[in-house]
């Protein structure tokens, strides 16, 4: 029978508990449903200590031996995928399919990596006879990561996937409101014949966390995910210690419908899409920025299809919406909408919190949305969509481009000239035309602006955890010449 598993620190390859824990609640039912250890001072020095000793090995198995581990562990992930799919589904509410699917996207990452690892290749210069210039690629060394909670599973392996591809040793620690996934992720590797002291499971509190360990010798990058508040923090910190970072923050991500597209097929994929996660994605479709020639049709079958997403526990198989993350979520959408409906916007779906137990709230359609509210430049990180007519491509793309945001960004025409245009001007580090996925384990993905900085996936992902070193070699007779002058 499957339950929410015991929750521990994972160091040096064992696992341990903590006097002090955090409760794990179940946002469906607000039912506490396990206890997360907090880390104390002493645990941290084991995890440096561990993952010190974990680097020294590592770094020295082949790329191949290291992606042998990395796919056992990530085959591990996929036959316990019903496990680690419903942990999720109890500690984040998500429907259980969206935590399956969770779940193959996580291992999606770790096998690509695991093979990129034995691509990341170095280059030899062209040089005169009897010197040669090479460039190396070595691992960076220990890795402080901090994953959020809106992706238990998935979040923690872009950066475990990455850390270990590249030969690095990892402390992570995972959000403390949804631990099961970076535990199970530990588990496998763990069962996978992981070397001791590589990977580092920790939970706590946040800011003890970071500001323990990034100034840390033994940290050589600091990897976040998180809001672009918190992540400025942390780039803070590692700029005193003169650490480089990798940082995925908040997005705002517009969505510019031209007048060459089918309003109703557009609207039906952005609905759905918008109820994906709750809305709590960063690369969620945000502000619908729609012709003014479609924007009634868009709206109302935008609206149909909101009004449909049914939400309940996601243990239901009939769910497609679970409940909000936590209650801080709740909070921030009911701010939001008060806001806007104060400053003008018509709420034409949702709009108010599902009563009863539980953090509900249903998808909600804002339009005709005053600049000057909130919603406009506030990441609501929940379902709310926008709905504003445009007249033109010009208006569409300025407004898109207009918040200090860069990350997803998408649009819905079939013009070959607007599609040039989009890809020219528009600022961000995903830019999605007539679909609403952002990336995909092959694909690089990261911000522009307040939105980041470096990429994760793709053939660029593995360039963060490593260092290049140049290797100038002299071969033959050192070719010394004495000083003039000198006996
Ligand atoms: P928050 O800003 O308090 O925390 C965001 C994340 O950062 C959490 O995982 C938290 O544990 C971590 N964190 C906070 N302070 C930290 C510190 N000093 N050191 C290390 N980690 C720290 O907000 P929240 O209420 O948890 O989440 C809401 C906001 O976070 C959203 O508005 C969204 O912008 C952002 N967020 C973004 C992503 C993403 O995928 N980019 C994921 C989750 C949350």
């Amino acid at each position: 029978m499957t339950q929410y598993p015991d929750l521990q620190l994972y160091i040096d390859g064992s696992w341990r508990t903590s006097p002090e824990s955090l409760p794990v609640i179940n946002p469906a039912d607000e039912r506490v449903i396990g206890r997360v250890p907090v880390a104390s001072r002493a645990d941290l020095d084991d995890a440096l200590a561990a993952a010190a000793r974990g680097f020294a090995v590592w770094r020295n198995y082949s790329p191949r031996k290291r992606g042998e581990i990395i796919l056992k562990a990530a085959q591990l992930m996929r036959e316990r995928l019903d496990e680690i799919a419903f942990s999720i589904t109890l500690e984040h509410g998500k429907p259980l399919d969206q935590a399956r699917l969770e779940v193959v996207r996580g291992c999606e990452f770790f096998e690509w990596d695991a093979a990129e690892g034995q691509r990341d290749y170095g280059r030899v210069i062209p040089s005169e006879p009897g010197i040669s210039y090479t460039v190396v690629h070595q691992p960076i060394g220990t890795v402080a990561a901090f994953s959020p909670w809106n992706f238990p599973m998935s979040q923690p392996s872009r950066k475990i996937a990455g850390a270990l591809a590249a030969g690095c040793s990892i402390i992570i620690k995972a959000a403390e409101e949804t631990p099961a996934g970076a535990l199970h992720i530990a588990r496998a590797f763990h069962d996978a014949g992981l070397p001791r002291g590589v990977f580092n499971l920790v939970f706590g509190i946040p800011s003890d966390i970071s500001s323990y360990l990034i100034p840390n010798d033994q940290i050589r990058l600091v990897a976040f995910t998180g809001s672009t508040a918190v992540g400025k923090h942390l780039t803070g910190i590692a700029a005193q210690h003169m650490k480089p970072v990798l940082m995925e923050l908040g997005g705002h991500a517009p969505v510019i419908v031209c007048d060459d597209v089918n309003p109703h097929e557009a609207a039906i994929i952005s609905a759905i899409r918008k109820a994906r996660n709750g809305g709590q994605v960063c690369t969620s479709p945000t502000r619908f920025f729609v012709h003014e020639r479609l924007f009634e049709d868009f709206a109302r079958t935008f609206t149909e299809t909101a009004a449909r997403v049914k939400v309940g526990n996601g243990l239901d198989p009939k769910t497609e919406m679970g409940p909000l993350a936590n209650s801080r979520r709740i909070d921030a959408m009911e701010a939001l909408v008060a806001d806007a409906r104060q400053k003008g916007a018509r709420v034409l779906a949702g709009g108010e919190r599902v009563s009863g137990k539980g953090y509900f709230f249903p998808v909600t359609v804002l339009a005709e949305v005053p600049e000057d509210a909130r919603i406009m430049s506030e990441e609501p990180f929940g379902p709310l969509a926008v709905i504003n007519p445009v007249s033109s491509l010009d208006e569409a793309i300025k407004k898109a481009n207009s918040l200090p945001f860069g990350l997803a960004a998408y649009a819905f025409t079939h013009s070959a000239d607007n599609v040039a245009r989009l890809v020219n001007e528009v600022e961000a580090g995903n830019l999605s035309i007539n679909t609403l996925e952002a990336s995909v384990a092959e694909t690089p993905f990261g911000g522009v602006k307040s939105s980041g900085y470096g990429r994760e996936g793709g053939a660029e992902g593995l360039s963060h955890y490593t260092i290049i070193k140049n290797v100038s070699h002299r071969t033959g007779h050192l070719g010394a010449v004495a000083p003039q002058g000198e006996e």
